[in-house]
């Protein structure tokens, strides 16, 4: 047996191929093949699996018989191969006796270096069939799309269990089975299916970081759809439906939008199948609406996206799917309109007549697509988990980290949760770290640690947001869980380096999701709208003015809806203002209660949200007045100090010009105040209630703070905290 080193290894790959590197793992799977090994690559969609039996067939005495499952495929492979000057050709069904004569004499010369096979060509028990296997020797049996062979996986095809017979009848011939479906359990049954020895598998990175996801809420899908594409005008993209009809509506959409667009599915002759998918290949067609059975054969480097208009049976089907998107590279989009009445309209079509262990492995992977749609994180790292491999919380490029979570500095939340773990002797568990950080006043947390500077500092986040925090610390490798019996939080020297202050650190946190208490809206009561209709009604004759001028209609309905019944609570209804409310207020009131009293109704006014305050929008100094210049000069550099000498003001004067700035949000209080002093003035506002006087504030904090001080962080604390 040759070895080869590997220059020599890459001068062939570029000398039959035209490439200059290997992808991925390719070539440690070359070399484990020609060492006469068995193998199991599993890699990506496009991730170059061909090149893992094609290059070692040139390098082999002998021929490579390659079974692969879709006859379409095998002839673009085999076009393709023929194209590098390669001889190769294919038996399968599609082909007259002739035709498969030829190519059996032509395999037995010892003419060509590749012989594809269609799975349905190997008899299960025929001698004749191995006897010509074996008068032509072969050198290598690659098993393209394996996972064929497995009942678990997504796409089990039975005629691939007859494989099982080639390493029984050949034992000496070196195995590759090749997939993309990474699945553990397919993996295992497919190495026992074709009974390979001591196979050694290869795992490459399913990451594809160039594909970007996005699931959306399937409402107005296909408004969505027309808009995206409008904005991607020149760009290639294929979307997938399950139903034939459906490929054709929205083909035919899209054609009316002006789109360039044809559909293509499984009811349509093959010669206008392939005269689509041709015509999409040269760039004819921007868009092609398919049925799962568009893509298997493409090799399209510049699809820019891959729409879901229907959710997919499975992740492995919607990865092979979205995988076709970017091959060369480029960001490329993958879009999936999800509803929860898909899944459940799959689940029918799922369960499968007399077979109910097929039934249960496609309900479960169906309830893994459903999981992946619903899922409360990063959509990438769910894929990578779902094919086995670590990947990080946070990826950036997916709808979920572009909307919930962003990365941020978080050296300084970092510092105090680690402080926190060092100040207590690092021995307590999360949640002992997390309730002392919050400064939690439960028995648990020892009296003498609630003396520590730390204890309470953490009173910024919130639980989650520290639990959160302390997951990614310990999958960072800033902490880790010692193995004594406590169970403690122990630091590393990463963490030691934040601590002092050498490194700075990056986490993702959530974004602040606004909280919005979902209430079920009452409807207003139509008796009640009548009566207080006809009450504003007889107001408005006897002041002689319009029923509108006394309160509108839509004030009405909401005394009708929500049944205020003091004056305090009137104030919340819209349109009544004090004047309204002491003017018209009792009059309301008490028919609202002879009401209530009548009809044994409560009032609702807790479902009431609050009325949409105006927000004091502080007036920003004018450019060049004298309160600008202050801030120009401090934006400069200057200190308070400084300008207050160089415009001969009082230091007070320019802290209450700054003050303005901060109000108005032009300023930050950051860059005025060191943090310190920012923390102690805002927990005493906090404490003491006092939001708007300094006075009392200034009393309680004493010489270290001025008056100027303390107003800027109210103004500061008037903006962001109410
Ligand atoms: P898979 O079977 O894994 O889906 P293919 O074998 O069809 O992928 O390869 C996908 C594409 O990548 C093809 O266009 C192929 O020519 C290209 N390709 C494969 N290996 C290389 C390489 N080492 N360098 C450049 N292109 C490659
Ligand atoms: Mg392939
Ligand atoms: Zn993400």
């Amino acid at each position: 047996m040759t070895t080869y080193t590997d220059e020599q290894l890459h001068k062939a790959l570029s000398h039959y191929f035209g490439y200059d590197t290997f992808r991925h793992t390719q070539l440690p799977i070359i070399k484990n093949v020609l060492s006469g090994n068995d193998t199991l690559a599993i890699m990506p969609t496009g991730g170059g699996k061909s090149i893992c039996y094609q290059l070692p067939a040139m390098l082999l005495p002998g021929i490579a018989i390659v079974v692969s499952p879709l006859i379409a495929l095998m002839k673009d492979q085999v076009d393709a191969l023929i194209a590098n000057g390669i001889r190769a050709a294919f038996l399968n069904s599609s082909q007259s006796q002739e035709e498969q004569q030829r190519v059996m004499r032509e395999a037995q010369s010892g003419e060509l270096k590749l012989l594809y096979i269609a799975p349905e060509r190997i008899p299960a028990n025929s001698s004749v069939f191995f006897d010509f296997l074996r008068r032509i020797g072969p050198a290598l049996f690659a098993i393209d799309e394996a996972h064929c062979i497995s009942s678990w996986g997504h796409d089990f095809r039975p005629e691939y269990l007859k494989l099982a017979v080639l390493k029984e009848q050949f034992p000496s011939v070196p195995v590759i089975a090749l997939t993309a479906s990474a699945d553990k359990v397919t993996q295992q049954d497919i190495a026992d299916k074709l009974a390979l020895r001591t196979p050694k598998l290869f795992l490459s990175s399913f990451n594809r970081p160039n594909i970007h996801y996005y699931i959306l809420p399937k409402k107005n899908a296909l408004g969505h759809i027309i808009d995206y594409i409008k904005q991607h005008k020149s760009d290639s993209g294929i979307i997938y439906a399950l139903s034939r009809a459906s490929t054709e509506e929205i083909a035919t959409t899209l054609k009316l939008q002006g789109v360039n667009a044809a559909a293509y599915h499984a009811g349509m002759d093959s010669a206008e199948r392939s005269r689509v998918q041709e015509a999409f290949q040269r760039d004819e067609y921007n868009v092609v609406v398919a049925t799962i059975a568009f893509g298997m054969g493409i090799d399209k480097s510049n699809v820019r996206f891959v729409i879901h208009y229907d959710v997919s049976k499975n992740i492995e089907g919607y990865y092979q799917e979205t995988g076709r998107a970017g091959r060369d590279g480029l960001k490329s989009d993958a879009i999936l309109f999800y509803s929860p009445g898909d899944i459940m309209k799959l689940r029918k079509f799922a369960q499968i007549d007399d077979n109910p262990q097929q039934s249960a492995i496609s309900l479960r992977k169906l309830q893994l697509m459903q999981d992946y749609c619903e899922n409360d994180g990063c959509r990438r790292q769910y894929l990578m988990q779902y094919f086995g491999e670590q990947f990080p919380a946070y990826c950036g490029s997916c709808d979920y980290c572009q909307s919930s979570l962003e990365e941020k500095d978080a050296t300084e939340d970092a510092q105090k949760l680690l402080s926190a773990i060092a100040r207590t002797g690092e021995r307590y568990g999360a949640n002992y770290i997390i309730d002392f950080l919050r400064g939690s006043a439960a028995e648990k947390i020892q009296t003498a640690h609630r003396d520590l500077k730390t204890w309470g500092v953490g009173k910024n986040l919130k639980k989650e947001e520290w639990q959160w925090m302390m997951q990614q610390l310990l999958n960072g490798g800033y902490i880790k869980r010692s193995t004594d019996e406590y169970a403690g939080l122990n630091l590393t020297d990463k963490a030691w380096k934040i601590l002092r202050g050498e490194a700075r650190l990056k986490l993702v946190m959530k974004k602040p999701v606004r909280e919005q208490p979902v209430l079920q809206e009452p409807d207003y009561d139509i008796r009640l709208f009548e009566a207080l209709k006809e009450l504003r009604a007889a107001m408005a004759t006897s002041e002689n003015v319009p029923a509108y001028a006394i309160v509108a209609d839509n004030a009405i309905v909401e005394l009708a809806t929500y049944l205020p019944v003091n004056f305090e609570e009137l104030k919340h209804i819209s349109g009544f203002g004090d004047y309204k409310v002491s003017r018209y207020g009792a009059a309301f009131i008490s028919a609202i209660g002879r009401y209530m009293a009548e009809y044994k109704v409560p009032s609702k006014m807790h479902f009431k949200k609050p009325k949409p305050v105006k927000k004091e929008r502080t007036e920003k100094p004018a450019p060049g007045s004298s309160m600008d210049m202050s801030l120009q000069l401090f934006n400069e550099g200057a200190s308070i100090e400084e300008i207050a000498e160089q415009r001969r003001l009082s230091v007070g004067t320019i802290e209450g010009h700054l003050a303005a700035f901060i109000a108005s949000g032009d300023l930050s209080i950051t860059k005025v105040l060191p943090f310190d002093k920012l923390r102690a003035i805002l927990e005493m506002v906090e404490t003491t209630g006092q939001y708007t006087a300094a006075k009392p504030i200034k009393d309680l904090l004493g010489d270290d703070y001025t008056y100027g001080e303390i107003r800027m962080v109210l103004e500061h604390y008037k903006r962001t905290k109410r």
